[in-house]
């Protein structure tokens, strides 16, 4: 019974890890690593904090400015 289980949540893994493929895909972060994050941010200038490089590979801007672009989409 348990390989059931196993397998379920195997599967929910994979569903999670394909979900935050696809949104790096859509946020042209795809392939990206740590060094293509920007050290500061492209749209207002403050120094990105290297925790917030190292979580988001290739990030271009801080929270700040990336809240107001989620904002601005549909
Ligand atoms: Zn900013």
């Amino acid at each position: 019974m348990t390989d059931v289980f196993d397998r379920a949540s195997e599967r929910e893994q994979e569903l999670r890890d394909d979900a935050l493929q696809d949104q790096r895909r859509r946020a042209g972060l795809a392939g990206k690593t740590y060094t293509d994050s920007a050290r500061e941010c492209h749209v207002c200038d403050e120094p990105i904090p290297d925790a917030r490089r190292r979580a988001i590979p290739g990030v271009q801007t801080c929270v700040d400015c990336q809240a107001e672009v989620e904002r601005a989409l549909p």
